[in-house]
């Protein structure tokens, strides 16, 4: 079955990882009918159309914006006030303005504020990424079976209906919440987790001056999946801290509180209660992956010798 379009003209802003990949996952599933892109730097821009991702890649704001139906801000968090401002007279009536910043408190007050009358502002975050970045680092399979969390204002259903099921060409899954859960739920379960990794993969590199070589040597024993975490782009952590800082601070304050727990347990010798937790956390790994959100293979299935 041949599917129709369902946007006339897609405006992508800022084409790394995420913005490439909506651009080779649009045109893979023929989501929409042409893409321009746009980004601030000219040499994404060169990269862009040597990939050939987009069929405009010019950088003419005005031209990219005209006939587009649905614009998606795909740059850092810190930008999308700036951006909001500066595409704003150029949106069409009736067109989609949407965003996939990693937090949306922000990102709708930044933006809202800019939106002219008769564009519908649907923000949104697809919960799919690697610790790549750039245009080279995308990939049209990278939302497949991937949550997409739709943060609509009150009375925008069409458009919300619209944009959902640009995600769902794409292969997503579809949610929808207020910004701030979004933004309460995502410190836990990504923004958290990333700041450990900094963190621990920092204590390590401190370390290392006191070990030399044996940090990376060693790495296999867990720290390494910690440094694939922490190598993710600079730019845009920096951003969702800032701008998610409530909330981060929050779960801080819980985590810290459960380490010293967990403290308090070792320098007790509480081998039951460490047991407990472990369980209790080896049972969350196995419900990811029952939903289908993670590899089962072993190690996530890097190669190993037959024996060892
Ligand atoms: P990325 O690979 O670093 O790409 C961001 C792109 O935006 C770069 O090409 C950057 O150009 C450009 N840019 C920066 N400021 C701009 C501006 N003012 N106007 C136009 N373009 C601008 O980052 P990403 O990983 O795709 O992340 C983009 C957004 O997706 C962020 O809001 C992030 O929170 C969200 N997100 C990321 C992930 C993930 O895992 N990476 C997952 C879900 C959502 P320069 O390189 O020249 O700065």
């Amino acid at each position: 079955m041949i599917e129709e379009p369902l946007f006339k003209k897609l405006v992508l802003i800022g084409l790394g990882l995420i913005g490439s990949s909506i651009a080779r996952a649009a045109k893979k599933h023929k989501a929409v009918g042409e893409i321009a892109a746009l980004d601030a730097s000219p040499q994404v821009l060169a990269r862009v159309r040597e990939l050939q991702i987009a069929d405009d890649a010019s950088g003419g704001m005005m031209h990219a914006l005209q006939g587009a139906d649905l614009v998606i801000i795909c740059a850092p968090v810190g930008a999308a006030g700036a951006i909001a401002q500066q595409i704003a007279p150029h949106l069409e009536r009736g067109a989609i303005l949407s965003d996939v910043g990693s937090v949306k408190g922000s990102v709708v007050a930044q933006i809202a504020p800019h939106v002219p009358a008769g564009v519908h502002f649907v923000p949104a975050h697809p919960l799919a990424g690697t610790e790549y970045s750039g245009p080279d680092a995308g990939f049209a399979s990278l939302f497949e079976n991937r949550w997409c969390i739709l943060t609509p204002p009150n009375g925008e259903s069409q458009a919300v209906e619209a944009l959902a099921e640009f995600w769902k060409r794409l292969g997503a899954k579809v949610e929808t919440t207020t910004p701030e859960h979004h933004d309460l739920a995502l410190a836990i379960t990504s923004h958290l987790p990333h700041l450990i990794a900094f963190n621990i993969v920092g204590t390590a590199d401190h370390l290392e001056k006191v070990t030399e070589q044996e940090v990376v040597k060693f790495s296999a024993s867990g720290f390494r999946d910690f440094t694939r975490i922490a190598a993710s782009d600079p730019t845009m952590w920096r951003d969702v801290f800032l701008h998610n800082k409530d909330a981060v601070l929050d779960m801080l304050s819980r985590f810290n509180a459960d380490l010293q727990s967990l403290q308090r347990m070792i320098e007790q010798g509480d081998g039951q209660g460490l047991f407990e937790l472990f369980t209790r956390t080896r049972a969350i790994r196995r419900g990811i992956l029952e939903q289908g959100q993670d590899t089962t293979a072993p190690d996530f299935g890097r190669p190993h010798g037959e024996s060892g």
